[in-house]
């Protein structure tokens, strides 16, 4: 076989590209993003059952029928885990996106004629990213400054238009969970669907103590989400959506036989599809049982109390809300004599060797403003380095008090391009013009610029600093 460079040179290469660009995947000190068991024999698994499937085309499952059997097996797992009754079905996705979208899909197909998605300002990005290809249009509504969904403001929103309602559990910013029971019997009075994105949560609610209903035991909610690929333990690529009615599961799936190929049915937006991260999702499922999540998820609750505590002492700074144990979410306590800036706290903890998450700040339309945060999803991996991170929240918090809060003054000549078209080459100008490279390593500075210009400039931006990371 001729290669043009050999197979054990690509994979040094690779090796090497992990070591230099990568932030680690295990350890629990990456606040975001990887979901860490901390169990080596959990490690292996996903890896050996994943690695199994590799070459497999989930495309077809009755050609390749072992994925049939694990996708029936996570629908009967997820089902009896969120209480769903008789009536509940189930469908295996690669993510929380692909879920989302879905069920968006299906609600739009159940109901024809409306056109509207409610959902409150924590709502996941995917909800805009559904409603913007699914031709709907996405209303939000202002949360409390606990960080839920105001319920007054969310049943004023309510018409019959509304295809869809969205609540979180928990939401991700803030890691709190949305007044459910009440907006889903608001709802369920006016005849409109309700999601409960459950993405981040599903996996870990169930485990809790003291969680009001949030699952699909709530009257009223015809569809939820819950990733596999978070708080399961898989590898990315493993999502669940369960839906109220074998009719609404159906009019979101797929089929076409009106071309001279193999008639196709799907019953999700890919064609080929990878089966590994689902496979090794399911995998974890079986062998942990509800009895080794437990313990998984009661740990995540302690480390997030932990963390909690100690915030919470720590003059200057407070946490949003009530989350319910998977994520906080840090800001800087404004009624303090010497508040400490939440970001410039997150930029001195990567010296720490922990990398947590800057959240902008937003100002809601018809509700409070929403503070600049810093999010940290906590995993169970983190217990190992538990007494070092709450000992450097306090002592980094000491080290950044009194430095103001970078201003975004850099987005100053922003302001006028509001609502402008910008083409790639003028956006790139602006990104050089801001001086984005520099500013990466500041974050504290390039979310204040994020906050202080205009939505639409923002996407435009974000889309061309992506696009030159990806390509040209
Ligand atoms: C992660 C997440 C999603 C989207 O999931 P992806 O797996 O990243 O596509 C949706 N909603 C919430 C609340 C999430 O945390």
């Amino acid at each position: 076989m001729t290669f043009a460079i050999q197979p054990d040179e690509v994979l040094a290469r690779l090796r090497t590209l992990r070591a230099e660009r990568d932030a680690p995947t295990k350890g629990g000190r990456v606040l975001s993003y990887v979901y860490d068991p901390g169990v080596p024999e959990l490690h292996h698994l996903v890896e050996e059952a994943a690695l199994e499937v590799l070459h497999l085309n989930g495309l077809d499952p009755f050609v390749y029928g072992s994925l049939a059997v694990v996708e029936r097996e996570i629908g009967q797992t997820m089902r009896s885990l969120l209480h769903g009754d008789d009536d509940v079905v189930s469908t295996c996705t690669s993510g929380g996106t692909e879920s989302v979208i879905l069920a968006v899909l299906a609600a739009r197909e159940a109901n024809p004629g409306r056109t509207r998605i409610v959902a409150p300002t924590t709502r996941h990005p995917a909800f805009a990213k559904a409603a913007h290809l699914l031709g709907m249009r996405l209303d939000v509504v202002p949360v409390t400054a606990d960080g839920v969904a105001d319920v007054d403001a969310f049943v004023a929103a309510l018409d019959d238009d509304v295809a869809l309602a969205v609540v979180s559990a928990p939401s991700y910013p803030h890691g709190v969970v949305d007044p459910i029971e009440a907006i889903a019997a608001a709802c369920a009075e006016r005849g409109i669907d309700v999601h409960v994105d459950a993405c981040f949560g599903g996996m870990v609610l169930p485990f809790l103590p003291d969680v009001p209903a949030w699952d699909l035991a709530v009257p009223g909610v015809t569809s939820i989400s819950a990733d596999l690929h978070k708080y399961g333990y898989g590898p990315k690529g493993a999502s669940v959506l369960l839906q109220r009615g074998q009719d609404r599961q159906r009019g979101m799936m797929f089929a076409d036989a009106d071309w001279p190929g193999y008639p196709v049915a799907t019953s999700t937006l890919l064609g080929s599809r990878q089966a590994a991260g689902l496979v090794a999702a399911w995998a974890v499922l079986q062998s942990l049982g509800t009895v080794g999540f437990g313990e998984l998820q009661g740990r995540c609750a302690s480390i997030a109390a932990a963390i909690r505590a100690t915030v919470e002492g720590i003059d200057g700074l407070r946490v949003i809300g009530e989350p319910v144990g998977v994520a906080i979410a840090i800001a800087a306590d404004a009624t303090s004599d010497s508040p400490v800036d939440p970001l410039r706290l997150g930029d001195a903890l990567v010296a720490r060797g922990f990398l947590a998450q800057a959240q902008p700040g937003l100002q809601q339309v018809g509700g409070p403003a929403l503070p600049t945060t810093l999010h940290l999803t906590v995993t169970p991996a983190l217990h190992a380095h538990l007494d070092e991170l709450l000992a450097a929240l306090v002592s980094t918090a000491e080290s950044v008090r009194g430095v103001p809060a970078a201003t975004g003054e850099a987005a100053a000549p922003l302001q006028a391009l509001e609502g402008t078209t910008l083409d790639a080459a003028t956006a790139g100008a602006i990104l050089a013009q801001l001086g984005v490279e520099q500013l990466g390593t500041d974050r504290a500075e390039l979310i204040a610029v994020i906050e202080a210009t205009p939505r639409t400039v923002v996407h435009r931006l974000l889309v061309e600093l992506l696009a030159r990371e990806l390509g040209d």
